[in-house]
């Protein structure tokens, strides 16, 4: 049972939802329960929350949760799910577009073609929220989220808001580096003229490349490890003996090794299980360190 109540959070316009099952929000379809799930009205009432919160209450921010494994234990404190049409809020100006950070990514497959502009084909084909793709640099197809980000409106633990630019993220590959209390508000991102079967036909072939290549329809959250520098991080899974590892029901894709998933009666700890144990694996066959590009989030079951 969680310790915080109405009466100790501060009054917002939003919603507040008690021992809200994670598992209901994140792609892996794992984990245990959020504290508190809070769900903004709009930015002022983020802010107020911030402001207002207890001092010592972590606080974590869900996108879409395509990138997230959620521990068997839940979150602490509050988990803020900015769900509200108020954050996927998208507009043009010259040569670029504003997106609210709860924009669902395919939600510009009809918005590029409709105003013939082009640039973020690569983006609409990858599950989640703009404000996730802030977390691993998002990308695929040769491109990421940095190269076609401008700014972004961020508000930091204090509730202040203010514009970063793409050097205050600190990207590389599937990484970023900003202050785990900033949450992205709204992104500005590059577009450029382009007709509009031009941009349906790239956004056509970028999903039937997933649909040929990668699992479709599983519990999963993508690829579980990032590319080690000159390697496959699917291949050294399945030379490591990732095709035939197990844990409950937690297991790597025989379509593609390096998207894990589970079957429907996993726990979290049966895929961080899989994952630690491939990564030994790995290690023991090739030296190889393989880092992963989901996110382990929350605790462990008492
Ligand atoms: C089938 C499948 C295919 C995928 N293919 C790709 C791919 O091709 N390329 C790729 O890069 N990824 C891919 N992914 C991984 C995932 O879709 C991306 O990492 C995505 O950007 C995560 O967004 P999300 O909104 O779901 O974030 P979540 O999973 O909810 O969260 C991820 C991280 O972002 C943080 N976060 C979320 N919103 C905010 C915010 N507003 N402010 C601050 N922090 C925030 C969270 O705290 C967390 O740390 C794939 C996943 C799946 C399931």
């Amino acid at each position: 049972m969680t310790k915080y109540t109405i009466n100790n959070l501060p009054k917002i316009r939003g919603e507040y939802i008690f021992d809200e099952p994670l598992k209901k929000h994140t792609w892996l379809n794992v984990g245990g329960n959020a504290d508190v799930m809070f769900c903004p009205a709009d930015s002022d009432d983020l802010r107020n929350f911030i402001k207002n919160k207890p001092k010592e209450m972590p606080v974590f921010v869900l996108g879409g949760g395509s990138n997230i494994l959620v521990r068997d234990g839940g979150i602490e404190g509050v988990t803020i799910k900015l769900k509200s049409k108020n954050f996927a809020d998208i507009s043009i100006q010259d040569g670029c577009i504003s997106c609210g950070c709860g924009l669902i990514n395919s939600q510009l497959k009809k918005f590029l073609p409709q105003h013939n502009i082009g640039g973020l084909e690569f983006l609409c084909s990858i599950p989640g929220t703009i404000g996730g793709a802030f977390a691993s640099n998002a990308g695929c197809f040769g491109k990421e989220l940095k190269d076609v980000l401008i700014s972004a409106l961020v508000m930091d633990g204090t509730g202040n808001i203010f514009t970063a630019n793409t050097g205050d993220f600190n990207f590389a590959y599937r990484h970023s580096d900003f202050p785990q209390d900033w949450i992205i508000l709204e992104a500005k991102l590059k577009v450029f003229e382009q007709k509009a079967d031009i941009t349906e036909e790239i956004i056509r072939k970028n999903d039937e490349y997933r649909r040929t290549h990668q699992p479709q329809n599983i519990r999963t959250a993508g690829s579980t490890f990032k590319n080690p520098e000159g390697y496959r991080a699917w291949e050294l899974i399945k030379n490591a003996g990732g095709d035939v590892l197990e844990f409950g029901g937690a297991r790597f894709s025989p379509q593609h090794y390096n998207f894990l998933q589970n079957d429907g009666s996993a726990t979290a700890r049966d895929i961080e299980k899989l994952t630690e144990t491939i990564m030994q694996n790995v290690f023991e066959q090739t030296g190889i360190r393989l880092e992963p590009e989901i996110k382990i989030i929350g605790k462990p079951k008492e």
